[in-house]
């Protein structure tokens, strides 16, 4: 692996340029002090000091709504027009967890069938993660093999240490574009650096409050679709879907039509969330999750027992965002404690 050096007094004008040349999505400070990922004309808009987004970035690669196709019907045929190719993107300051998530969305779109819509967007865009320097209490990526400067993921991955940015360069994307920027990457003190940001990694992980152990919890569930635990959990929620709109690695989605003159329409898809009742409802009726013990039941099994059984990763990165957004409580770290509990006391 490659490592550079940035001085942080240059970093605006790389942002900039950056900004000039590519599209520049980076971690902005909304309204009402919320955080979110957008583009940006440069480094006066970005916020660089947030700890974790309340919107994560992966609506950048997959956005809320989107169209993805025009169509005209001329008597006989269908002409249909497909999205533009994505623009080059530069996804700026983007934290361990939220890459960590990037990673574990991209077999979902990349599987038996290929979504270009996602994989054209991913393709076209330079990952530059942004180690953290403070730790939510609600914060818990330690438990999903990744800490709060892992760089797993990223093109570029930054690390602040006093005045200056330390960088490691994991991929050709990020070669490339230290290459393009030079100016800016010097090769500096990295071998002091690389040790500073490990020491600066430790402490961090010592800061850690939620002690998160998996161990068993996918046994307990490989085992148990039917547990009276879920008839406990369920009365609170309220089915409002907010965890599944923060999630990370949440990716359903709904399609659908609108109609824009006679012979006319456009196709749109849009995040959709299983904590719906509608969600699984079928043409005919039937429901196969009817209440919300089956859904809330559902949304706990992804996170930890399905997506790891279709791809062999983890379907929750301990970003902590369901645990702060849930106007109910549900904190999922407490659904892993309890369910290590059922196994123990099986
Ligand atoms: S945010 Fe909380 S209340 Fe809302 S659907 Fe999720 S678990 Fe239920
Ligand atoms: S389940 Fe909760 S903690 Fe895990 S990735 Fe999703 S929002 Fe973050």
């Amino acid at each position: 692996m490659d490592s550079r050096v940035v001085n942080k007094g240059q970093l605006p004008e790389l942002l900039d340029k950056l900004a000039r040349d590519h599209t520049l999505i980076a971690p902005v400070r909304e309204e009402e002090n919320v955080t979110l990922f957008k583009k940006v004309s440069g480094a006066s808009e970005v916020q660089l000091d947030y700890i974790t987004s309340d919107v994560s970035p992966k609506g950048c690669i997959f956005p809320q709504t989107e169209k993805t196709i025009s169509y005209t019907y001329t008597g006989d045929t269908l002409e249909m027009k497909e999205q533009d190719e994505p623009p080059k993107t530069v996804l700026f300051g983007v934290r361990p967890c939220d890459i960590n998530s990037i990673l574990a969305l991209d077999p979902v779109f990349e599987g038996k069938f290929l979504d270009t819509y996602y994989l054209e967007k991913r393709k076209n865009t330079v990952i530059i993660g942004l180690s953290c320097s403070t730790i939510l209490s609600t914060c818990f990526c330690t438990a999903f093999n990744s800490g709060p400067c892992d760089g797993k993921g990223a093109d570029l991955m930054f690390t602040e240490l006093g005045d200056k940015y330390y960088v490691e360069v994991n991929t050709e994307k990020g070669s490339s574009l230290v290459e393009a920027y030079s100016q800016y990457f010097s090769k500096g003190d990295t071998d002091k650096l690389a040790k500073a940001k490990e020491e600066q990694a430790k402490k961090l992980e010592g800061q850690f409050r939620r002690k998160v152990d998996l161990e068993g919890v996918k046994q307990v569930l490989d085992e148990n679709f039917e547990l009276p635990y879920w008839d406990k959990v369920f009365k609170k929620c309220l089915g409002c879907g907010i965890c599944t709109y923060v999630c990370p690695t949440c990716h359903c989605f709904d399609i659908f039509d609108y109609v824009t003159g006679e012979f006319t329409g456009d196709r749109f898809r849009c995040w959709d969330s299983c904590m719906f009742p509608d969600f699984t409802l079928m043409a005919g009726g039937h429901n196969p999750r009817p209440s919300r013990k089956e859904r809330v039941r559902n949304r706990f099994m992804h996170k930890l027992k399905y997506h790891l059984d279709r791809y062999n990763l983890d379907g929750c990165v301990g970003c902590g965002r369901c645990i702060s957004k849930c106007p109910v409580n549900i904190d999922i770290t407490q659904i892993i404690k309890d369910l290590k509990e059922v196994g123990q006391n099986a």
